[in-house]
């Protein structure tokens, strides 16, 4: 078992924090629940596994594949639409904007 990597998982120091908040809240509010802060402190590793696997998938969606028109530059999710645009910015030098309404945002690199 790789237990390492399961105790770096747990010291993701922003789960750590949010732990800590937590413990430090029901310390000033309820300080009858406390005695389930020990729960909460076994809590971390799952929780930090969910947080980095929500992070993962978020990278995922960014990186999500895009067709990019050659000539404006623009980027389309379906490729017909890309090269519909890169027939008409050659042929009229300049863009269609019912082309150019399905393209995808994207961030300036
Ligand atoms: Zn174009």
């Amino acid at each position: 078992m790789d237990f390492l990597k399961m105790l770096k998982c747990c010291l993701n120091p922003k789960v750590i924090i949010g732990v800590l908040a937590v413990i430090a809240l029901f310390y000033f509010f309820a300080p009858q629940l406390l005695r389930y802060s020990g729960l909460l402190i076994v809590l971390i590793c799952p929780l930090s596994m969910v947080l980095m696997m929500s992070m993962m998938n978020k990278g995922q969606n960014k990186s999500e594949k895009v067709f990019v028109c050659p000539e404006c530059g623009f980027s389309y999710k379906d490729a017909e639409w890309a090269k519909k645009c890169a027939a008409w910015c050659k042929e009229h030098h300049s863009c269609n904007l019912e082309i150019t309404s399905h393209a995808v945002e994207q961030n300036k690199i």
